[in-house]
Formats: structure tokens, C-alpha cells, sequence
């Protein structure tokens, strides 16, 4: 592999691993995945957004179950796809893992885990990223 040719995947790890957000240091809304600029203050948060380390940790907003995976998923189907409101106040969406599908309710504790994502079949890469599993499950 050439230098210059590193795949996509491979330059938003860090991102994905650490799950960092950005602060806007005027009105301290919280954006991830990061933005440059705020959009609720505009200008006027120019070189004000610090970097925040998400402890990763939110409850679902509202999910859906997948019955038809995509292409490169690895995993079983069905499985729960959810909007997560983090506690630092940004939404994101994910896969819920560790949990049964009957299992997911609106308004869980969730914390975020790494996982296989897809399988890249070409050059046989995995890819990882950030999934949510529950912090508490009631059996
Ligand atoms: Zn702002």
C-alpha cells in the first residue's frame, strides 16, 4: 500500500475509539461526531469548540430492529438500531449488542463498547466502531 492510500476507515479510529466530542466554549453545546464551528452561535464560537472525551454512557431514545442486514454486516439478524441520547447531551445512532431484541426499551441506560461493525470483503479489513450494549439488564 502506497503512502496517501490509507483507507478512510483507518484516519477516523481515533474518533471512533474515544468517542470525542466538541464543546462549544460560548453556549458549551456539545456536538458529536465534532464540528468546527457551532452552528447555534455561528461566528462568534470561531476557535472556541474544545475537544470532550464522551464517558459514553446515555439511554435510548427511541430504536428500531433491522431484519434485513446490509451487505457487509456480521452478526444476527434481527437487531436493534437505536437513537442514544448521550449524558453529555448529543444523539447518535447505534446497534444495540448484549441485549435480546425484546429486550430493548425506550428510556435504557446504555453504555458504549467497541465492535466489529463490517467486514470488508475485498481487502479482508475489519471494521470497528462504537456499538451500545445496557448497563443494567433485568432477566
Ligand atoms: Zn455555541
Amino acid at each position: 500500500m502506497t503512502e496517501g492510500a490509507v483507507p478512510r476507515f483507518w484516519r477516523e479510529i481515533p474518533q471512533r475509539y474515544n468517542l470525542i466530542a466538541n464543546k462549544c466554549g460560548n453556549c458549551s453545546k456539545v456536538y458529536f461526531p465534532p464540528r468546527e464551528v457551532c452552528p447555534y452561535c455561528r461566528r462568534e464560537s470561531m476557535g472556541k469548540m474544545e475537544e470532550l472525551n464522551l464517558k459514553g454512557t446515555g439511554k435510548v431514545l427511541t430504536y428500531t430492529i433491522i431484519y434485513t442486514p446490509s451487505e457487509h454486516f456480521i452478526g444476527q439478524v434481527p437487531y436493534p438500531i437505536a437513537i442514544i441520547k448521550l449524558d453529555e447531551g448529543p444523539k447518535l445512532t447505534a446497534q444495540i449488542v448484549d441485549c435480546e431484541v425484546e429486550d430493548v426499551k425506550i428510556g435504557m441506560k446504555v453504555k458504549s463498547t467497541f465492535r466489529k461493525i463490517s467486514e470488508d470483503g475485498y481487502i479482508g479489513a475489519i471494521h470497528y466502531g462504537y456499538k451500545f450494549k445496557p448497563i443494567e439488564v433485568k432477566s
